[in-house]
């Protein structure tokens, strides 16, 4: 099948060409024609499938066909800030032969620019909910024309506790929409989202598990937790690895690593978020050009980032949700490239690695590397997942820290007016 057979407009097809895409990926040929033809549509389809073209695609095409002067009429909502500037970024691309306009709508910006393009007028938004419900409270955003409301990673919204502000949102779109949910995993809850959004809806799934997945080379690496940091300079060092993300469980974490890789010689930044969307999108720009060798990372900062040919990826920390592991290393051996995951496992992480090797089904090949066995002698402690109290931090041994624990990691209250929970990794 050619991107030809699926009823797409000849300007798409020719952006389409012009990203040197030949064939549509499994998501892509059952999804386009279903949204082209009005169908709403639940897919089960993780980054890396090419989900982000599976709707934006058809979404454009409909939108081309009539001009509605520049009313929003698709709105796309994301968990993270990166994802909405990737698929922003995408909408661009592929509608880069239609008079369509796109804007991004996330916090931790400033909001003036988003309602002066707001203002001058737009066919698609592409928002993470908190921001966009700024826009909605303070009226600046009209969004009575809405025709295509797309929730791309939904689990990822509700893992982060934006239900409340999707509801929310929800509440102010008009009826008669075309709904697409994206969603990597599919939970009671995201069942419930879906049954009280979509009409009728094409369910889709793909499996990246036997694409994405088989095509990365894993490895656990088990080591003492306090050796973790020599291990991974040693190998980004002797094996001369030019690029390379790290997982972290925690914003602390990902902090202290990266300074410890500088330390060691090894151009590093941290993206978390913490940090300024200025300092997250240029840390990302420097690694794409081979500025900086490791890239480390919090599960949510690193949602959605798209990075080609990324060759490694190296989990410094298990993940406490095992599914995170899978989106972890999916950043890996995309568009058909090999690609290697590499894990740091200490005695404390057995349980989370039962977890993960449960979730893929099958255990994960183990190399104890020379001059890094694990001491027999060490314990194995509970990994705290919140800040420690008080009295836990005061008692912490010199030279240690609170284990697992930084204040970024607890979930947080947020929005004054949403009230949702959310994590901002
Ligand atoms: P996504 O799943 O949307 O995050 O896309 C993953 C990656 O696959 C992105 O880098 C896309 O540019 C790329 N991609 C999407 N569709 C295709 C295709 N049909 N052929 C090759 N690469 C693709």
């Amino acid at each position: 099948m050619t991107f030809d057979d699926l009823g797409l407009s000849a300007e798409l097809l020719r952006a389409v060409r012009e990203q040197g895409y030949s064939t549509p990926t499994p998501v892509q040929q059952q999804a386009i024609p279903a949204i082209l033809d009005g169908r709403d549509i639940l897919a089960g389809a993780q980054t890396g499938t090419g989900k982000t073209a599976a709707f934006t695609l058809p979404l454009l095409c409909r939108l081309q066909d009539d001009d509605s002067g520049h009313r929003v009429r698709a709105l796309v909502l994301t968990p993270t800030r990166e994802l909405a500037a990737q698929v922003t970024e995408n909408v661009r691309s592929y509608g880069k032969y239609l008079p369509l306009r796109a804007v991004q709508i996330f916090g931790g910006v400033s909001i003036r620019p988003q309602v002066s393009k707001l203002r001058k007028g737009v066919d698609v938004v592409v928002a993470t909910p908190g921001r966009l419900l700024d826009h909605i409270d303070q009226g600046t955003i009209d969004l009575s024309r809405l025709e295509v409301l797309v929730l791309d990673e939904a689990d990822r919204m509700l893992d982060m506790g934006f239900i409340r502000d999707i509801r929310k949102i929800l509440k102010q779109l008009p009826d008669g929409r075309q709904n697409l949910l994206f969603s990597a995993t599919f939970s009671p809850d995201i069942r419930r989202l879906a049954e009280g959004l979509l009409d009728a809806p094409e369910e889709i799934q793909v499996t990246p598990s036997n694409s994405t997945v088989d095509r990365i080379q894993q490895v656990v690496h088990p080591v003492d937790k306090r050796r973790k940091r020599e291990l991974l300079s040693h190998r980004i060092g002797r094996e001369d690895w030019r690029q390379v993300l790290v997982f972290t469980r925690t914003k602390h974490g990902a902090d202290r690593l990266a300074g410890q890789l500088m330390a060691d010689g090894i151009e590093a930044a941290a993206i978390h978020g913490n940090k300024s969307q200025g300092a997250r999108t240029k840390a990302l720009a420097e690694f794409k050009r081979g500025g900086i060798r490791a890239l480390v990372a919090t599960d949510i900062a690193a949602r959605g980032l798209d990075i080609d040919r990324l060759p490694y990826v190296v989990n410094y920390e298990l993940p406490h949700v095992p599914e995170d592991y899978v989106h972890r290393i999916g950043r890996t051996a995309r568009a058909g490239q090999d690609g290697h995951a590499v894990s740091l496992v200490c005695i404390d992480e057995q349980k989370l690695l039962a977890d993960i090797e449960r979730l893929l089904g099958a255990p994960l090949e183990k190399q104890v590397l020379s001059g890094y066995e694990p001491d027999p002698r060490i314990k194995a402690e509970p990994i705290q997942r919140g800040r420690p109290p008080r009295s836990a931090r005061r008692g912490k041994k010199p030279g240690g820290r609170p284990r697992g624990g930084s204040p970024g990691n607890a979930r947080k209250s947020s929005r004054k007016s949403g009230g949702g929970r959310r994590r901002t990794g």
